[in-house]
């Protein structure tokens, strides 16, 4: 059987990665796919690890050959997937975990309706500057601009957050953890089929909790302190 194809976004900073590594840590059988960019690796990166690292001429020439499965500039870098990732997975039976940005999202959504998409949104604007900060410090000296220009993007792509299928507030650590893990195990049983059992069902619950359908409530004081309408049907928003 085909692996699950998931896809997860949120604006840089929000604990996307430390998530991502949590359910790496916890979850097997899920393939995570590297990335190209053009960007530099950023403190202790290693190419091939977090990223390929590449030139802008090769990347363009990637993309003129149809090598990439999508592709988006982000933050005046290319980042893209290569479709080799994807097919390697599928040829494998296993799930994978794309970690890419909203423009991505909805270039692979438009091919592969199916896949499993995931945003994670930051508690509010003040917790976001401060992880933000934090993790600029650990890497190295913090570059003002780019942090704040990382801010003033955090805000467009959260008004992306109704494309998604779930939504993560990662505000406690330990209880993002379990909702991506529950995420990623009630899309398995979906696909396998198999019927639920005590521990399935607590997990279906704490999944439908995330639906985007049965967020909204939850998410309207977060939107606002973004200074997005959360009366406004995230739809009309399209980057794309
Ligand atoms: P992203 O991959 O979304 O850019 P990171 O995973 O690098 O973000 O997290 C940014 C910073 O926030 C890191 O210093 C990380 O340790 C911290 N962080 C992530 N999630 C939480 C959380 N739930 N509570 C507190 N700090 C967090
Ligand atoms: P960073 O430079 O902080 O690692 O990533 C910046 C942004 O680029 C993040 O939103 C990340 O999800 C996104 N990104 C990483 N890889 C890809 C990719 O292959 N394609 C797209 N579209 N975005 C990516």
């Amino acid at each position: 059987m085909a692996g699950i194809l998931f896809i997860i976004s949120a604006p840089s900073g929000s604990g996307k990665s430390t998530l991502v590594s949590a359910l790496r840590s916890q979850v097997g059988g899920i393939d995570f796919s590297i990335s190209w960019t053009t960007r530099l690796p950023r403190g202790s990166e290693e190419n091939g690890r977090e990223y390929h690292f590449t030139t802008r001429e090769e990347f363009e020439r990637m993309r003129d050959a149809g090598e990439f499965l999508e592709f988006a500039e982000v933050f005046g870098n290319y980042y893209g997937t290569a479709r080799r990732s994807l097919e390697e997975a599928t040829a494998a039976g296993r799930d994978l975990l794309l970690d890419i940005d909203v423009q991505g999202a909805l270039q692979v959504r438009e091919k592969i309706p199916e896949a499993v998409t995931i945003f994670v949104m930051p508690p509010n604007p003040k917790v976001l500057r401060t992880r933000l900060r934090n993790r600029s410090r650990a890497e190295g000296p913090v570059d003002e601009a780019i942090l704040q220009r990382r801010l003033n993007e955090a805000s467009k792509e959260i008004e992306n957050y109704g494309q998604y299928r779930y939504i993560l507030v990662n505000d406690v650590l330990d209880r993002a953890v379990a909702q991506l893990e529950a995420i990623v195990q009630v899309e398995r049983m979906k696909q396998d089929g198999k019927p639920l059992d005590k521990r399935t069902k607590r997990e279906l619950e704490i999944a439908e909790g995330c639906r985007e359908v049965n967020s909204r409530e939850r998410l309207k004081p977060i939107l606002e302190s973004f200074g997005i309408d959360p009366g406004t049907d995230p739809w009309q928003y399209k980057l794309l």
